[in-house]
This record gives C-alpha cells, structure tokens and sequence, in this order.
C-alpha cells in the first residue's frame, strides 16, 4: 500500500466512523427533538381544551345570570328592584355588578350604587355594543366606564346588564398551563378579543384566528372553536429558550444514540484496521497458511553438485506471490514470525520429508529469527518434527541472523543447543552487520554465508572487491566452512572456489524452485 492509499484509507476510516458514531446520535438528536416537540403539541392542546371549556362555561354562568335579571319583577331601579340584583350578584360569584340602563343606552342604576341620582355617573351613556346577537343579547368588551373603574366584560339585555372582570376567562385554567403561556379569548363574529393574559396583543391573536401559523421551529399555537358559540380560544407557548429545549431533550435518546455510535464506530474501525492494515493481513495470511517454500540450490563449488537448499519463504496474495524481504521486517515486528518459521518448517517437510529420508546427504537450510535464536522454541518444535518424518537432524540446517548475536547470551546457548542436536548453523549476510568479525571470534557456529553485496563486487574495482576473499582466509584460520550467496556469474564462481569457498548458491546455478523442481534438479547434478 502506498501513502496515497493509506492516505485515502484513513480518510475513508475517519469518515465511515464519523458517519457510524453520529449517524445514530443524529437518529438520536432527531427522535429526541421530535419527541419534545410532540410533548409541546399535545401539551397546548390539552391547554386549549381547557381554555375554551372554561370560556363557554364563564359565557354560559354570565348569561344564566343577566337571565335571571330578566325575571325579577319589580319596576326597574326601585329599591326592591335593586334588591333583587344585589342577590343575583352576590349568588353569582362572577358577576361584579348588575344594573339598568334606557332605550338610549343611558345608565339608570346599579346594585353596587343604587340609583342614578344627581352625582359622578350622571349622564352615563353606553357607546353601541361590540357585538349583538340575533335575540338581542349585547356585549361590550374592555369598558372601562363603567362604576368601578376597571375594565370589565358587560353583557346586556333589554335594558338591564351585568358586569365582570374578564380576566375571569383567562385565570381559572385548571390544567397544566405554564406561567409563560399566553392564552387568548375572542368573540369570532365581532372579531374582537374578550380577554386575554397580561400584555395580549389583540391584533395579533386575531390574525393568528384568521390564519393559523404552521409551526415555526419554537414556538406553537392551538386556536380552538366553540361549536355552540362564537368563541374561539386561542393558546401559544412562546418560543422556548435554548436552555430550556436543551432541558427537555429526552437525554436519554441522545445519549444512548452516541453510546451506540461510538460503539458501532469502535467495531467498525477494530474490523477495518484488523482486514485492511498490513499486520491485519499478514495475520490473516498466517490464520489460513498462505505460505510456500522456494528452494534455492546449494552447489559444491569443486564439483557443481547439488548438496541441499535454502528454504525461501513466498507469501501467496490474492494470486500475488510477495517475495519475504516486503513482510519479514513486519512479521518480526509484530509477533508473527514464528508461526511463519513454523509454516515453512512444515512445508520443509511435507514436500521434501520423502527426499530427505531416502538420500541423507542432502540437506534443506531454514532462517531463523531473533526470537528463535534467543528461545528453545523452535529447537523443540523441530525435534519432534523430524524425528516423525525420519529425517535427520544434519539434514536441516540453521541460517542464523546477525541480529539476533544483540542479546549475545541468550544466542550463544541457543545456537550451542542446536548444534548439539544436530543441526549446522550457519551465520547469515556475513560482512553486512558492524560486529560479523568479533561474532565469528565469541560464536562457535559452522559456517557463514557471505553475503550477495560481496559477491557482486567480485572482478571489479571497487575497494569491497576483496572483502569475499578476506572472509574466506579468515574462514579458513577459524575452520568454518563459507557458502558464498548470490552468484550469477561464472567468473565470480571461479573466483570463489579458487579462494577456498566450498559451497554458493545463486541465479548461475539455479534461482529458487518448486520443490518438485528442486528434486529434479538435485537428480541432474548427482549425475555429475
Ligand atoms: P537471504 O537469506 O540472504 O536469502 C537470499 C536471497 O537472495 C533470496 O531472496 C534469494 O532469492 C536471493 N538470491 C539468491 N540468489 C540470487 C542471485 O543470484 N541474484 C539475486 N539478485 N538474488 C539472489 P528472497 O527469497 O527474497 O529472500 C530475502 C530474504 O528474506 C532472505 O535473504 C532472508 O533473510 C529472508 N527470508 C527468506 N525466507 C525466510 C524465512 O523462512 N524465515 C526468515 N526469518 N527469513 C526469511
Ligand atoms: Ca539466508
Ligand atoms: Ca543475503
């Protein structure tokens, strides 16, 4: 992969676990705000239910008493006439006052004040009512003239009214009204507004009679008819505040739908990076045992013949075959190696096991890591292997890292405990690492491979040309044996076997093989 599309990776990461953990805190957010908002609905309309309840009941207690004015048979204004209306008044809680008035609408008496007598309400005369229906009954709406001096509701009949405080329609709401709640009532033939909460903007409640308002994002309004009288009642909530909104959010919705978010993200991202990162792979590849084993052939150098192989690891990609140098570093690094080391050790055996048997003098190089040449492990999974296949233990050979000579103790037991059971071990890309020389010095070991990077500059100029060489006397003094890696051209190994290396391996002899290709080439060379 390269940094564009680990690039595009992680951007489609971010994104598909941004969508995952908002998508359903959105869901969230969305079933919260509705919900509230439902809340809000049913709320108003339960309020105005009971708004216009409460108005038809005030209009129908109002009009039951200037209904019982209309009965009292006395002669209007007389003391028993005044009398009687200061009883009505006094049964009927919501009637302030009652009282007479001419033909002209001019005010004759009232049971708080008793008769018209020269004096302050002299002259009194009632403009024309705000609304009269068809059997005669008048309303006036907010007089403020009359005795008492407050704004009042008047009803009148005939020539004989009643008073009462508006408000009256408004206060008395029983159910669930919250103190910023405006509720509005109107007389729909006049057109105009009977009462009102405090501040009431009569115009305003008339347009909305006029043209209900949809819902706006905050605010909400219910306008209810009466059925039996020209009543309409008109509810609205103000806009909420945010605060407010954001206290009545059903939180748990929210935060149930970010907790799920969050969780959907987390395995998203865990199955994303476990599939598509580089280790993620690997992993997978060890799960389903998508390793093969090339071999590369060793040559005698003397005789040309072939005396084993170096097993090479090939990783089988979606029909891509990636060669080990690409996943070795990250199978070192992330703990996978030794299942690897294992895959290729059963391979090693299962294709060449019969080979190995039937002609002893032929033996099959493995490469070990750091962690394998620090621990037993491996020596005790290799026992038993081969001691099953009847294979001995000079037929496999260790290739040993340099790397692993860091933590130098534990290597030296390790590789000392391999060549007691049995197994060569061969220092691997000699020459490349700093400490080679004083490894060879500390280490008993068998042998060492020089390195491709030497062997190429064999023939040629360069200062390095020599190094091949120099490892091969020293080689000698410490009576280890060389294999030489990488040759490709005769001359190099001419150069080789002249100098005293006695075994190599490169592209001028075979490149690595097939199994079945690798016995075929070992039965040609034994001819030889
Ligand atoms: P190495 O141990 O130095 O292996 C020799 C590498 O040189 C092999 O590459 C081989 O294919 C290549 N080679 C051999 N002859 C020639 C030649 O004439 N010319 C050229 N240009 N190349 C030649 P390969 O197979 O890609 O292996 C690369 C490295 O991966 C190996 O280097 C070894 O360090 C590591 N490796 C391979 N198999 C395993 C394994 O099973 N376990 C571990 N831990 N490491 C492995
Ligand atoms: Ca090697
Ligand atoms: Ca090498």
């Amino acid at each position: 992969m390269n940094n564009f599309q680990r690039g595009a990776l992680a951007a489609l990461l971010i994104v598909t676990v941004g969508i995952a953990a908002l998508a359903p805190a959105g869901i969230g957010f969305v079933v919260a705000a509705r919900s509230e908002r439902q809340q809000r609905v049913e709320r108003l309309s339960v309020l105005a239910d009971a708004a216009l309840y409460r108005a038809e009941d005030i209009t129908r207690r109002l009009s039951g008493a200037l209904g019982e004015i209309g009965k009292v048979n006395e002669a209007p204004c007389s003391m028993s006439y005044l009398h009687a209306l200061r009883q009505i008044t006094l049964t009927h809680e919501q009637v302030r006052d009652a009282g007479a008035y001419d033909r002209d609408g001019r005010w004759q008496c009232s049971s708080l004040l008793g008769a018209v007598s020269a004096g302050t309400f002299d002259g009194l005369t009632l403009p024309p009512p705000d609304w009269r229906s068809p059997d005669g009954l008048s309303a006036w709406y907010g007089l403020a003239r009359l005795p008492g001096g407050k704004e009042s509701l008047v009803m009148g009949r005939d020539g004989f009214y009643i008073t009462a405080d508006p408000a009256l329609y408004v206060d008395g709401i029983e159910t669930g009204i919250a103190p910023e709640d405006r509720v509005a009532v109107i007389n729909t033939e006049a057109r105009r507004l009977i009462a009102g909460t405090p501040a009431t903007d009569a115009a305003a409640v008339l347009a909305v009679y006029s043209q209900p308002p949809q819902w706006s994002d905050c605010a909400a309004i219910a306008v209810r008819q009466s059925a039996s009288m020209p009543i309409a009642v008109i509810v609205s909530a103000p806009r909420e505040t945010w605060r407010r909104r954001v206290r009545a959010l059903p939180w748990g919705w929210l935060l149930g739908g970010v907790a799920t978010g969050l969780a959907c993200a987390g395995w998203l991202a865990f199955v994303v990076v476990r599939r598509v990162s580089p280790r993620g792979q690997l992993s997978d590849a060890v799960r389903r045992h998508q390793f093969i084993v090339a071999y590369q052939p060793i040559v005698d150098l003397a005789t040309r013949r072939c005396v084993g192989a170096e097993a090479l690891v090939r990783w089988k990609h979606h029909d891509r075959i990636v060669r080990p140098d690409h996943f070795i570093p990250l199978a070192e690094h992330g703990g996978l190696i030794q299942a690897i080391t294992d895959q290729v050790l059963d391979t090693v055996l299962l294709e060449l096991g019969d080979f190995l048997r039937r002609y002893a003098d032929y033996y099959v190089s493995v490469n070990l890591s750091v962690p394998d040449l620090t621990t037993r492990r491996f020596l005790d999974v290799l026992g038993p292997a081969i001691a099953k296949q009847g294979v001995r233990p000079q037929q496999i050979r260790i290739e040993a890292t340099e790397r692993a000579f860091l933590d130098a103790d534990a290597a030296k037991d390790v590789i000392d405990a391999f060549r007691r059971a049995g197994h060569a071990v061969y220092l691997d890309d000699f020459g490349t690492g700093y400490s080679s020389l004083s490894h060879l010095q500390s280490f008993r070991v068998d042998g060492l491979k020089i390195d491709k990077s030497f062997v190429d500059t064999i023939g040629q100029d360069a200062a390095s040309s020599s190094v091949a060489s120099h490892i091969i006397e020293m080689a000698a003094t410490l009576d280890v044996q060389v294999i030489a890696e990488g040759i490709e051209r005769e001359e190099q190994a001419a150069y080789l076997h002249a100098r005293g290396a006695q075994s190599g391996q490169g592209w001028l002899f075979s490149p690595p093989l097939t199994a079945a290709e690798f016995i075929r080439y070992a039965g040609r060379t034994r001819g030889t």
